[in-house]
């Protein structure tokens, strides 16, 4: 079997499956136990949260023939059968953002007239659907305004100030939140149990999760990528920084001792060897901006790696370098070559005792 990418084989098939959005899921499944499902739906939410999931996990539910008391979808009878074949004649997918057209909307409005070809219910899922044009917004609300009673349609958008009041007032809305970090890193870690993936430690699956930014899906596709770069599916912190072209803790540490103890030489040097290990200007920099952010937090008691001595330096100074590092990224970012500007950047940083000093002296004069 060719293989399937992490993120569509643990795609979650069951309520329970799904992570972060139990308000959404408990009261779905409260609407199915009392048999009291509207006629559209509207899910919004950041990509890769789990809104599709749920809507065919819902659509499922909706159509089962057996549904168990809990409201979850009992995988066996026909309809539940029928789903599980790629796409069933009764469940409808349309991705807004390529059948965005009126005459698109058209086609479908007239196929809702027809009764489903097995069980009770129709369900028309529109993903992205704040992509459709007004036009087509338009001939789908008469439908709305008057479903059939066999159709329900589930509209999920990662954009939902885009879409028509009239059509938000007809929807029942749920806004799907991003997971916690804490959350992802334990359904990392239970996937890679299952997939016999091993981490060299805790903190890789903390940084999938962190460059995922509260993404199931994307923070699956980065665990993939890793994969790519792994022996025997042991990622360690090398995989990591490869795979994801980032500068080492321990060159980042390098970095920040150089630039706190002001020596411009062997900082250009670390940065540029960086540079050639093909990590990018941007990732080194916002490497440093964390690390910079760990040690004022190492300052008031936080975990640090960081072995040299911070003594010489108070939290002023540390929060100093830490503010000039991020706002200075704004305009460093409109400049013609981002990398040799950041590399002055932290050269600036460097000299901040002589540049301070003498802006004091001169406010004397
Ligand atoms: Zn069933």
């Amino acid at each position: 079997m060719s293989y399937q990418v992490l993120s569509r084989k643990w795609r979650p098939r069951k309520f329970e499956d799904v992570i972060g959005q139990e308000h959404i899921t408990t009261s779905l499944m409260n609407a199915l136990k009392r048999g009291r499902t509207g006629h559209a739906y509207l899910f919004t939410g950041t990509r890769g949260v789990g809104k599709t999931s749920v809507a065919r996990i819902f659509a499922k539910s909706i159509r089962c023939e057996n549904l168990g008391d809990d409201g979850q979808a009992c995988e066996a009878c026909a309809s539940c059968e029928n789903f599980a074949d790629t796409q069933s004649l009764d469940v409808i997918e349309i991705d807004g953002a390529s059948n965005n057209s009126v005459d698109n909307i058209r086609e479908l409005i007239n196929n809702v007239q027809f009764l489903p070809s097995t069980g009770k219910y129709r369900v028309y899922i529109i993903d992205e659907v704040h992509m459709l044009s007004s036009s087509a917004f338009n001939a789908l609300l008469k439908t709305l305004e008057e479903p059939p009673e066999h159709v329900i349609f589930i509209f999920a958008t990662t954009e939902p100030e885009k879409i028509l009041d009239t059509v938000l007032s007809r929807c029942q809305r749920f806004d799907f939140r991003s997971p916690s970090l804490e959350k992802l890193n334990a359904l990392i870690e239970m996937i890679a149990e299952k997939e016999g993936i091993t981490f060299e430690n805790k903190n890789i699956v903390e940084k999938i999760s962190f460059f995922g930014n509260g993404s199931v899906r994307d923070s699956l596709s980065i665990l993939d990528q890793l994969l790519t770069f792994s022996e025997n599916n042991n990622i360690d912190e090398n995989t990591l920084f490869l795979g994801l072209g980032l500068a080492k803790q321990t060159s980042l540490y390098e970095l920040a001792e150089h630039i706190l103890s002001g020596d411009v030489r062997s900082m250009s040097e670390v940065y540029r060897g960086l540079q050639t290990e093909n990590v990018s200007s941007e990732k080194i920099y916002h490497g440093l901006i964390d690390t910079f952010y760990e040690l004022i937090n190492s300052l008031m008691g936080g975990k640090t790696a960081y072995t040299a001595s911070l003594d010489s330096y108070g939290p002023q100074e540390l929060m100093w370098i830490y503010e000039t590092l991020s706002k200075d990224l704004e305009w460093a970012s409109k400049t013609y070559d981002l990398g040799k500007t950041l590399e002055i950047i932290l050269q600036k940083i460097c000299v901040r005792r002589e540049e301070l000093g003498q802006k004091v002296q001169k406010k004397k004069d």
